[in-house]
């Protein structure tokens, strides 16, 4: 058992519930609460509510908010939901895919630092603590140039490197926006590993992006936990596709190492503003009604769903705390 900070305050590892690894309140950029006319707060606060309470109807007690300063948290958000929900939320600091500038100046040590202030301090001076680390890699990873210091790709290892360094010392996990395709999720181990991370307290997320078992299987053997985390509106093909990623997983033996989300937002700004309240407030529950029972119908146990929603997560929470002696 370990403590995890909720945005409503620390519980017990063991009370996390089914939990979805990767999900947004809300996301878009960094600074966009000052673009005028762009954000409507109280919408914004009645679509996460409902959205947290129409997940909880379908047997998920809470989600991983996994959106660092850079892809738009909201930190008045968070505070705000915290009073009308009973869910867990747990917040995120990290860095997204286009490094900032503002990190440039930075060695890995005082990004490290960064983020360990949001995970021990709390949030821009708030009583909502961070307690996951995102990273986020992507096709930005392709730019580089040993020619040029500041190229995405170096920026994102120094992030990484950073992002081990703070794990190690607070005892929060890792998650991993990655481009599957890629196999991007095999260079973040290597540098976790040289950090001397203990890679059970990672998930390598976006992981059914593809449907190569051999590199999912090679993660996992590595001790990481593969976040199969985006499932969006799709037919039968769609969501067999997607499903079956995790029933191959779950039939090599790795329930307990593979975790379930949609990569959804109910109040997003990253392209568009869902127009239909009731198609954002059920962002959060198409792995309830399509993925579960495909995976019921196709050979999963309900022991196997409950590992994926529940107990690789926890897993991670708890990896990682042993990792700093908590
Ligand atoms: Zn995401």
């Amino acid at each position: 058992m370990s403590i995890v900070q909720t945005i409503r305050g620390p519980i017990d590892s063991s009370e996390l519930g089914r939990v979805l690894s990767h999900e947004h309140f809300t996301n878009g950029m960094g600074g966009m609460e000052h673009v005028v006319g762009l954000l409507d707060r109280e919408a914004m606060i009645t679509r996460c509510v409902n959205a947290l309470e129409r997940a909880k109807a379908v047997g998920i007690d809470g989600i991983l908010d996994v959106t660092p300063n850079d892809l738009g948290r909201q930190v008045w958000l968070f505070e705000a939901v915290a009073e009308r929900t009973t869910s867990n939320v747990i917040a995120a600091t990290g860095v997204y895919r286009w490094v900032p500038p503002y990190f440039f100046g930075w060695d890995a040590d005082e990004i490290a630092a960064y983020f360990i202030r949001e995970i021990e301090d709390g949030i821009e001076g708030s009583n909502v603590h961070a307690a996951i680390i995102k990273l986020a890699w992507d096709i930005e990873y392709q730019l580089n140039d040993p020619a040029i210091r500041l190229t995405p790709r170096a920026m994102l290892e120094r992030t990484a490197r950073a992002a081990a360094r703070a794990s190690k010392a607070t005892g929060v996990p890792i998650t991993c926006h990655t481009r599957a395709i890629d196999e991007l999720g095999t260079p973040l181990l290597d540098i976790f590993d040289d950090e001397g991370l203990d890679l059970r307290a990672v998930t390598i997320g976006h992981s059914n992006d593809t449907q190569d078992l051999d590199y999912l299987r090679g993660l996992l053997r590595r001790g990481a936990t593969v976040g199969l985390d985006r499932f969006g509106n799709g037919d039968a093909e769609y969501i067999a596709q997607r499903s079956g990623v995790a029933l191959g997983l779950i039939q090599s033996g790795f329930a307990g190492q593979v975790s379930l989300g949609h990569d959804a937002s109910p109040a997003g700004l990253w392209g568009r503003w869902i127009e239909d309240d009731a198609v954002a407030e059920a962002a959060w529950t198409r792995v309830s009604n399509l993925e579960v029972p495909w995976l019921l119908a196709n050979g999963a146990t309900e022991a196997d769903i409950d590992s994926m929603l529940r107990g690789s997560i926890r897993a991670t929470f708890e990896a990682a705390a042993a990792m700093a002696g908590k």
